[in-house]
């Protein structure tokens, strides 16, 4: 159980951080989401947390390529909750392009929401977490922070980042109660897997449905997409006090994709 515990789940209005969100309350934890969009959606995903599970839910509509908006973020977090002790970086977006083509304000933006987001909103909890004694951040990497695909130059970068981040921050806080841990997905079926089939099809010259089974699914040898729920359950196990000795680690959540 989490009662009692304050989360911060970055990139939590849709997927798995939305995922990630709910199961984080439903264990008991007060949780501030966040990410762009509808304001009216995001007021109905926030509302329907607190009428579901109980606890306080508060939204962010800070901008992940924006440190002040982000120190902001944290801040409010803290004063509205009195603490941050589980933060989850989760945002992140994708774009699918040959190296040569790759758009400069798209390797930018994924850089920048990806995997330096993630430096603001660390350096931003730290402090807190280590006058508590007490903390637990787990960033979303993904296989790709363990192996590469073609086309994802800027993607692959940035996870195999957040994998380097996660290691080095454990390191560093490792004998004041604060793990910090990644997970990584295989293909989740969510929004953001969704969008990018058809820019996989015309990078390849293959149909959307061989995206799905030749690309995705071959990659994973259990022939499913991960599902929100499966990512979510290890997020909630890693922010619990029996995980108190796993520090440092980005976990394959990946139907077996990384270990062939
Ligand atoms: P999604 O598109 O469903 O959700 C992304 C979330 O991030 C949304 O809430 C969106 O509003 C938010 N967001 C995007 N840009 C933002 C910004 N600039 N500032 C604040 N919020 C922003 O995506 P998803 O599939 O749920 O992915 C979530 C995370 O999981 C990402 O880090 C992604 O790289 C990672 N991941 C996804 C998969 C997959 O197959 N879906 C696999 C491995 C890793």
């Amino acid at each position: 159980m989490l009662k009692g515990k304050n989360a911060l789940v970055t990139g939590s209005t849709s997927g798995i951080g939305l995922a990630m969100a709910r199961a984080l309350a439903e264990q008991g934890a007060n949780v501030m989401i966040n990410g762009l969009g509808d304001p009216a959606e995001n007021e109905a995903i926030r509302a329907s947390i607190e009428a579901d599970f109980g606890v306080k839910a508060l939204f962010s509509p800070a901008n992940m390529l924006k440190a002040d908006e982000i120190q902001a973020m944290v801040q409010e977090a803290q004063a509205q909750f009195g603490s941050v002790d589980i933060l989850v970086n989760n945002a992140g977006i994708q774009f699918v392009s040959p190296v040569d083509e790759f758009p400069e304000e798209k390797w930018d933006a994924i850089i920048g929401i990806n995997l330096t987001s993630a430096f603001h909103t660390t350096k931003a909890v730290l402090p807190g977490m280590k006058e508590k004694g007490w903390g637990r951040i787990i960033n979303t990497a993904s296989a790709h922070a363990l192996v590469a695909s073609p086309y994802k130059s800027a993607y692959v970068a940035a996870k195999h980042g957040i994998a380097g981040l996660t290691k080095t921050v454990a390191l560093e806080v490792a004998e004041q109660g604060i793990t910090v841990n990644a997970v990584a997905p295989g293909y989740v079926w969510t929004p953001l897997v969704e969008k990018q089939v058809g820019d996989t099809a015309r990078a390849r010259g293959i149909t959307e449905e061989q995206v799905k089974q030749d690309v995705m699914l071959k990659a994973q040898p259990t022939k499913q997409f991960v599902t929100v729920e499966q990512v979510a359950a290890v997020v909630t196990f890693l922010a619990g006090d029996a995980a108190a000795s796993i520090t440092g680690v980005t976990m394959p959540v990946d139907g077996g994709w990384t270990a062939q």
